[in-house]
């Protein structure tokens, strides 16, 4: 027991707030309704079916944007195939760098625009999207553009060959920065691309088609079509897709790959995580429990590779539960257009329906929950950040992705038993450790069975870097060079 600091006295309500310091939307263009972006232009869904997509800080409808079906992907896919046989896959390979360039400083140029459009429909903090996703995802454009005449020396001794044409499905949680994942590798490598992103969240990639027309881009090098899960699966199961690349839920993820066993297509998944932060005493503690804050509660805890279970060794627990309460007492719970706020709207009123349901479970199963009692605003969908102590490794709430701002903590005496605690999980994503000990680092991080381990730090990303998972947190990685082999058939 920590004697240092008495728990139970939190008194945090200092009596003042900040005043509001909203991003403007002046110079935000947000069409009623969008169709869908096939060869080079906007077409119409061929059943003619839309749907909404609304703002989930307040329920007000943004857009309505096209359903497209299985009619349209096949125009789509051939408009890629088309693309890909009679010009992307013939074009000089520095030429297509030039047009990754392109799009990469369009961003740029755009950047406030697409911040404000990325926090407005799926309800992130203004903050994250402007100085994260929208920077991050120009950054991709940027570092994939490079390599596009240079894929010889990327893989020595082998011949690069492009595969075809890339389906890429993608979720709802960083929509700019994944339509970027994906598309700058696929181009770079010469594929042309049908890319699908999440139904509450299309509005990026819609300016991003725009930005693809802006940069003149040869009509059906990329395709953008809206939809639903059906959408994604008659991507899936075209017959003239060479590979799929899919991020979202390990459930969808299994029904994929059931669907491509036995086919030639090549195919990444990046899946759900449950990764461990693991605190060890000798860590820098005010360091740690603000890498927690980042690690869980930012972005409303919507990142598969979120620390969603903190391991904090037993003779620091009590300072560092401590001063995560403490912490979480100024986080600002809030208008995702507002510069002050942390945390900002849940994506959609199904997860926050699941998010909640979780928050019952974990009390039913007997763990202690803490919330700080903030007012969430009126319309919208909103939850508190969220601690659960006293669990167990067998709780549901430390076993299952939960993909809101939620954390559960467990203690350990030894770092065996961190390491043990750290894997027990059936997803392998990402990982953190902290300490102040290097040798502790290296020891640790090569124990511990995840795609990624960030040291005395948490969500960290560059395009030079990979990522992915172990177990059921996916296959194959994205980014960096091994982000290139992805997309290349390498003889
Ligand atoms: P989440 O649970 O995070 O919403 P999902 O895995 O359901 O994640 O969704 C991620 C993406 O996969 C979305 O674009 C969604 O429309 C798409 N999707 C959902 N079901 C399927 C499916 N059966 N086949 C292909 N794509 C799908």
């Amino acid at each position: 027991m920590n004697k240092r600091i008495a728990p139970h006295k939190l008194n945090f309500d200092t009596g003042w707030a900040y005043s509001p310091a909203p991003e403007s939307i002046d110079h935000v263009h947000i069409k009623d309704q969008y169709k869908l972006f096939i060869g080079g232009k906007f077409v119409a869904p061929k059943a003619g079916k839309y749907f909404n997509t609304i703002n989930p800080a307040n329920e007000k409808v943004l857009a309505r944007v096209a359903q497209a079906g299985a009619t349209d992907v096949d125009r789509a896919v051939n408009a890629a195939r088309g693309a890909y046989d009679n010009i992307w896959s013939k074009m000089k390979p520095a030429e297509r760098g030039k047009y990754i360039y392109r799009i990469a400083r369009i961003i740029q140029e755009r950047a406030r625009e697409f911040a404000v459009i990325e926090s407005v429909d799926g309800g992130k903090p203004i903050r994250e999207a402007r100085d994260v996703d929208i920077p991050l995802a120009a950054a991709h454009f940027f570092y994939y553009a490079g390599w596009a005449d240079k894929l010889n020396y990327a893989f020595p001794c082998r011949t690069p060959q492009s595969l075809g044409v890339a389906g890429q499905i993608i979720p709802w949680n960083f929509p700019l920065l994944m339509a970027a994942w994906k598309i700058a590798p696929a181009l770079a490598c010469g594929n042309t691309v049908v890319l699908k992103p999440a139904e509450t969240t299309p509005l990026t990639a819609l300016k991003l088609a725009e930005v693809i027309e802006a940069a003149d881009l040869p009509p059906g090098v990329v395709n953008i079509l809206t939809g639903d899960g059906s959408t994604g699966a008659a991507i899936v199961n075209h017959d003239d897709v060479n590979k799929i690349a899919f991020t979202g839920s390990t459930n969808v993820g299994r029904i994929i790959q059931h669907a491509l066993a036995g086919t030639d297509k090549k195919y990444t998944l990046e899946l759900g995580g449950k990764a461990a932060n693991i605190i060890f005493a000798d860590a820098a503690i005010d360091q740690a429990v603000e890498g927690v804050v980042n690690a869980i509660f930012f972005n409303q805890g919507h990142v598969c590779c979120a620390g969603s279970r903190l391991l904090v060794q037993e003779s620091v627990a009590d300072e560092v539960v401590f001063k995560l309460k403490e912490r979480m007492q100024t986080l600002i719970v809030g208008d995702p257009l507002d510069k002050n706020t942390d945390i900002g709207a849940i994506n959609s009123a199904a997860q926050l329906e699941r998010i909640n349901a979780y928050l019952d479970l974990g009390q039913e199963e007997g763990a202690e929950m803490f919330q700080c009692g903030g007012k969430n605003p009126d319309k919208g969908y909103w939850c508190q950040p969220t601690l659960f102590t006293n669990v167990a490794q067998s709780h549901r709430v430390v076993r299952e992705e939960i993909f809101g701002p939620v954390l559960a903590i467990q203690t350990f005496r030894t770092l065996d038993e961190a390491v043990a605690k750290a894997n027990n999980t059936q997803y392998g994503l990402s990982g953190g450790i902290w300490t102040d000990k290097g040798a502790k680092i290296f020891n640790v991080g090569a124990k511990i069975r995840a795609g990624v381990i960030w040291a005395n730090t948490f969500n960290k990303f560059d395009p030079t870097s990979p990522f992915g998972g172990y177990k059921e947190s996916g296959v194959g990685r994205e980014g960096g060079m091994h982000g290139l082999s992805a997309y290349l058939d390498l003889h």
